[in-house]
């Protein structure tokens, strides 16, 4: 699994770190995401997806 951001897109709305906290975080200045595991093992998959799913920016980009 492969994940990409567009960090322009992003508006800091924090969804994806609560599906795949995991996986993502905030920055604390300005809530931008921070990508914490670029590659996440399997069992991460299915909150990538759901990250990815309820970004409403569709700034999350998931490769399988
Ligand atoms: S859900 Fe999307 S817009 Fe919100 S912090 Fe995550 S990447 Fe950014």
């Amino acid at each position: 699994m492969n994940i990409s951001i567009d960090f322009d897109k992003c508006c800091g709305a924090g969804q994806c770190v609560l599906a795949a906290p995991e996986v993502f975080d905030q920055r604390d200045e300005d809530g931008v995401v921070v990508l914490l595991d670029e590659n996440p093992s399997a069992e991460q998959a299915d909150h990538v997806v759901q990250a990815a799913a309820v970004c409403p920016a569709a700034a999350i980009q998931v490769q399988l």
